[in-house]
Formats: C-alpha cells, sequence, structure tokens
C-alpha cells in the first residue's frame, strides 16, 4: 500500500484511503463514551472502553484532516468531561482544523471557554425543556448548571444553539425551547426525535413517539417556521434519513444508521505516537 507521510507532524496514512472511505467534510468525533448525565434514551452510552489518551485523540485529528475531513464535530458520551478536551480543541484550530462541540453543559470550566474562544467554535448546547422535564430526562438535577452554561457562552460571544430530544408526551417541550431561545437572544435550535439506539433501545416502551405524534413533529416545526422566521432558525434533525460517520474513542470509524444493526465499520484509524 502505499504510505506517504502527511503534512501533520509525523502522522502516516494511507494515500488512496480518502476516496475509498468518502468521509465527509465534518464528523462525528466522540472523545469519550463516559458521561456525568445518565439519559434514559442516551444514543451512545459507555461501552467499556476508557478515555483515550490526549496523543491518540490529536493522531484522529491529524488523521482526519489528512484524509479530507475539515471540521471535528466533538461529541461523546461527554467530551466535556474529558480533562483534555480544550487542548484538543486548541490544537484542531493549530493545525488548521475547524470544531464543533455538542454538551449537555453541566461542566463547562473557564478553560473550554477560552479555547472555544480561540478555535471559534460552535456550540450546540443539550436542553430538554423546563426544570422539571429536562431533569427527569438527564437524570439529574441540571438543569441549572446546564442554563447557566448556555448563557456563560453567549456571554462569552461563542456561536451556542440549544438541541432538544423530543420524547412521547413531551412535544410541548418544542414551545418551552423556543421560548428559552427567544429570551436568550439565540438564534438557531434543533429539535432531534427520539431514536431507539444505546439505552433508547432499552426504554423503546418509555420515549418512541406514537404514529399521530411523529405525524405532528414536523407540521409543529413549519408553524413554528412560520410564527419565528427570521428570528430563529429552527431545525428538524433526523439521524433516521441517513447513515453518519462517527469516529468511536477507540478510534474505529463507523457508518451509524438508524438501529445498531444497521451500523457498518470502515476503518480503524492506526495509533501513531506524536
Ligand atoms: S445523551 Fe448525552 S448527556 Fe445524556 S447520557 Fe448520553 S452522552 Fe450523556
Amino acid at each position: 500500500m502505499n504510505i506517504q507521510a502527511n503534512s501533520y507532524g509525523s502522522a502516516r496514512y494511507p494515500a488512496s484511503l480518502a476516496s475509498k472511505l468518502d468521509l465527509p467534510l465534518m464528523i462525528c468525533f466522540r472523545v469519550t463514551r463516559f458521561c456525568n448525565a445518565r439519559c434514559g434514551f442516551c444514543l451512545a452510552p459507555p461501552d467499556g472502553g476508557n478515555h483515550p489518551k490526549i496523543s491518540e485523540l490529536k493522531n484522529r485529528v491529524d488523521w482526519l484532516l489528512a484524509n479530507g475531513v475539515k471540521t471535528m464535530h466533538f461529541c461523546g458520551g461527554e467530551p466535556t468531561i474529558h480533562h483534555q478536551l480544550p487542548e484538543l480543541i486548541s490544537y484542531t484550530k493549530m493545525i488548521g482544523g475547524k470544531s464543533k462541540l455538542t454538551t449537555n453543559g453541566i461542566l463547562v470550566s473557564d478553560e473550554l471557554i477560552h479555547a472555544l474562544k480561540f478555535a471559534q467554535t460552535e456550540v450546540k448546547v443539550s436542553l430538554h425543556g423546563n426544570e422539571i422535564h429536562h431533569n427527569n430526562i438527564v437524570g439529574k438535577n441540571a438543569f441549572h448548571s446546564t442554563s447557566e452554561s448556555i448563557l456563560r457562552l453567549i456571554r462569552n460571544g461563542i456561536r451556542t444553539s440549544v438541541q432538544t430530544t423530543i420524547v412521547h408526551n413531551h412535544l410541548d417541550a418544542m414551545d418551552w425551547i423556543i421560548q428559552f431561545c427567544l429570551e436568550n437572544s439565540m438564534k438557531k435550535v434543533s429539535f432531534l426525535p427520539f431514536i431507539p439506539r444505546g439505552y433508547g433501545l432499552e426504554n423503546r416502551s418509555l420515549y418512541d413517539l406514537s404514529l399521530a405524534e411523529q405525524r405532528m413533529l414536523p407540521e409543529l416545526i413549519k408553524q413554528n417556521r412560520r410564527e419565528y422566521m427570521n428570528r430563529l432558525d429552527i431545525r428538524l434533525l433526523n439521524f433516521n434519513s441517513r447513515p453518519i460517520h462517527v469516529v468511536e474513542p477507540d478510534g474505529r470509524i463507523v457508518l451509524e444508521g438508524a438501529t445498531e444493526a444497521r451500523d457498518t465499520y470502515l476503518y480503524q484509524i492506526p495509533n501513531v505516537s506524536l
């Protein structure tokens, strides 16, 4: 196989791989599978692995950039509980990559805020509704820390949006979240219908949207888009529509389908010491 040195440090990669893997411009990069919350519908719960070392994570960023990916969408698990996330975000910026971050917002350190500003990272915070509903969903009293983190990110000039999972019997959470975004001058919100993956598969009976709710959701999105046009960008994410590329904490690249049974293993990013 033709192996050549890339332009980022000493990592090496197979030259012809990019076209074979057909990697997207932005990839979901799981920093860890551990989390400080306990959502009953978690798509990517702990899988028995460990936090990867920072050298491994940086090597993956090198490899992905060398193979055509431009933006690392850092996610988890909960990426903020990896102590070297700020370093990883800054590193990505320094070698020419872009980054996004999805977080539950429970733990946003000053160091992280500094790195997010430096890297101009766009941040998506998971907030699921009012205090009672949010705390029920995440399995702990996290509403105040999460909503306060959102306000801190905004105050620091970081582009911040909200992501909300919509579950059975709680379509009304959409109204509450939209008002929260408007009151805090946010420009974007994404709604994600419940997906039966990870813990969600076990708890499907609790969270799965009924057929009527599945039909109603896009209608409500349309109505709200009309009502809040030019004030709030309201998105409906549908992970069922097409598979997405994910880098797991052990360096595997997986094409994730609507259910785990439809996942396809693509490649193991080689671990090269930096
Ligand atoms: S859904 Fe997100 S915040 Fe909730 S347990 Fe999973 S990783 Fe943590």
